[in-house]
């Protein structure tokens, strides 16, 4: 009778740890009525309560939420907590919400080559099934998916959205990647057009040797082009100049990419070949949550709340304790409280120059590496307008003729500004008023602590929106209706300093048995949505089956081959910075 009673208590705990997400009290409880249990009846036989390992999950963006969600979908044996620094779901990933306009930080797309995101984004967001308000309006056709939700009436939706995204150069729009149609020339000028001419022809018979991403650049463009639409970008962006970045940063990104590529596509185009691989089409086209990105993961949240997984935000992980190679816990503070959550396994996606620090008895060598791993902050100001004065000389019809661009990359030496968005063309639900004013998210570089990122909100807005003024994107700043900063922490995993060194850092975090390193700064990988999910589905498929080896969960977004889909499929010809 008495071991009925403890049992019942047990399935009480679990059932209010699964409802109210509440954790560290109810489990010591539940784990002491466990040890009780055991002490009165030794064995417990058919009913034997089977002890929970404690999974520890640090990061409720899209690697950590998705490490939670699989490991709760796919095993009964894990208790499931995730421990989040801030208040929003999403991380970097993340939307905010500012007096009904959401801004999305750096604009995310949502594409994937690999079919088990492709499945899970669309178990969490189904495909539109009816037209956005914006494709109503302007007649214009969209891919649907038949029986799926409809944006106007359901919140629930993922959308399939046009992607526009050009350069700003001397205040004129032109492809990007650039690309050599006659508006280019015309844009140019004949001048210019020859000078680039020459300078391709000359970087074609007098190749550099490739030891920076300028070498790089230069070889694959000629000085001129670089210099117009690479050089000052570059540096904008990653604070170096790119004489001083490792060619390899552009292998990575700048995936088969050069002029001759980019005429021979043009070719393809042109005449309708593709080779059989992924139709160019299929890339200018994106899935976006109809609420902005971070809506996808305030709904795995809720799933994850759903199958009994618990969130503890604002918490963030100071500590990691470990014993030998076995991490035995971690320390949170939450409100200026230390708090202490032991564990079995951790899935980390917090920075891992913070995790190495924040762990005792860490070798000179790694600990070293991992401190000097450096990162690219971004600020961006929302920015409601009645209009821009950019004209729409595109055949993409537009609500209020605006530009139909998602995003702009500012090209511009007389301004700091890297990019802006204009978020009415990513979703017509980010923006309260879409018929009568645009939201636009003005992008800037810095870094941590240094004047840009102490600025105040009325600096930061004055600076931008005077530059917005500059590049006559707005006639003078009374136009400005209203407008919100946002600042994104280690928004960019940088590749030099103690980068080069990566591999003897990920050599020794392997040495720690029940340590996985998720995520886009978990790994100090240029990863993307998707790469950050896929190395959380490799990290819980490694946890189930009592696989060691780790290279799985490193290799992907590598060189080294991690999915079969991804043998099959076509790099993105593009120079994607994001
Ligand atoms: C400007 C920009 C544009 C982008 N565009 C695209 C795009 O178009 N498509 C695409 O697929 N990807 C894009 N990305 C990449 C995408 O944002 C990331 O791949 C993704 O957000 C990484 O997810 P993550 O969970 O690894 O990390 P994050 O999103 O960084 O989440 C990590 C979480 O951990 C939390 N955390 C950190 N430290 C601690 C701690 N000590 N304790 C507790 N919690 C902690 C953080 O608060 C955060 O919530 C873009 C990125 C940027 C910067």
């Amino acid at each position: 009778m008495r071991k009925r009673a403890l049992l019942w208590i047990i399935y009480f705990f679990d059932f209010l740890n699964g409802a109210y997400g509440i954790v560290e009290d109810f489990c010591v409880l539940r784990y002491t009525t466990y040890v009780i249990l055991q002490k009165l009846y030794g064995k417990l036989g058919k009913t034997e309560v089977k002890r929970m390992k404690k999974a520890l999950i640090i990061g409720a963006g899209p690697a950590g939420l998705t490490a939670a969600y699989e490991l709760l979908a796919k095993s009964k044996d894990y208790q499931v907590i995730v421990f989040e620094e801030t208040q929003q779901f999403g991380g970097i990933s993340r939307t905010v919400n500012y007096n009904g306009n959401r801004m999305d930080m750096g604009g995310h797309r949502f594409f994937s080559k690999v079919p088990e995101v492709n499945e899970w984004w669309q178990n969490m967001l189904p495909l539109q099934g009816a037209p956005t308000y914006d494709d109503i309006v302007l007649d214009r056709p969209m891919k649907m998916a038949p029986g799926g939700p409809d944006p106007e009436k359901e919140d629930r939706v993922m959308l399939r959205r046009n992607r526009v995204s050009r350069i700003f150069f001397d205040r004129k729009f032109y492809d990007y990647p650039i690309s050599l149609k006659v508006e280019t020339f015309k844009n140019m000028g004949l001048a210019k057009t020859i000078a680039c001419g020459f300078s391709y022809i000359h970087a074609m018979i007098f190749k550099r040797e490739e030891k920076s991403l300028e070498d790089f650049y230069v070889n694959r463009f000629g000085k001129k082009l670089y210099s117009m639409f690479f050089e000052y970008y570059t540096e904008n962006l990653w604070g170096r100049h790119p004489s001083e970045i490792d060619p390899s940063w552009g292998a990575q990104r700048v995936k088969g990419v050069s002029i001759l590529e980019v005429l021979r596509n043009a070719f393809r185009k042109k005449h309708g070949k593709t080779g059989g691989k992924v139709e160019t089409s299929l890339i200018e086209e994106f899935s976006y949550p109809k609420l902005g990105p971070g809506q996808l993961w305030e709904v795995t949240a809720e799933e994850i709340k759903k199958l009994g997984g618990t969130i503890i935000m604002n918490a963030k992980v100071t500590k990691i304790r470990k014993e030998g190679n076995h991490i035995l816990g971690i320390t949170y503070i939450q409100d200026g409280k230390e708090i202490e959550v032991d564990g079995d396994v951790v899935i980390s996606s917090m920075p891992v120059k913070d995790l190495v620090a924040g762990m005792n008895d860490v070798p000179a060598e790694p600990a070293r590496i991992a401190a000097g791993l450096p990162y690219r902050d971004y600020m961006t100001l929302g920015v409601l307008v009645p209009k821009l004065n950019l004209r729409n000389k595109t055949n993409i019809k537009t609500i209020g003729n605006i530009v139909p661009d998602n995003w702009v990359y500012v090209q511009d030496r007389t301004v700091k500004m890297g990019r802006f968005q204009i978020y009415n063309n990513w979703s017509p639900y980010l923006v309260k008023d879409l018929e009568h004013t645009v939201w636009v998210g003005l992008e800037y570089f810095c870094n941590e602590g240094d004047s840009m990122w102490n600025m105040t909100e009325e600096e930061f807005a004055k600076m931008a929106i005077d530059e917005m003024v500059t590049l006559r994107l707005i006639s003078n700043s009374d136009s400005v209706i209203d407008y919100h900063m946002e600042r994104v922490k280690k928004a960019y995993p940088a590749y030099f300093d103690t980068y080069e060194e990566i591999d003897k850092l990920i050599e020794y975090l392997n040495t720690i048995d029940n340590l996985y390193c998720v995520g886009r700064n978990g790994q100090h990988r240029y990863n993307n949505i998707d790469h950050s999910m896929c190395t959380s589905f490799e990290t819980v498929k490694n946890i189930l089956s009592g696989k060691t080896d780790r290279s799985n969960i490193w290799n992907v977004n590598t060189e080294k081959e991690y999915h079969e889909s991804d043998k099959n499929a076509e790099a993105e010809d593009e120079v994607e910075v994001d």
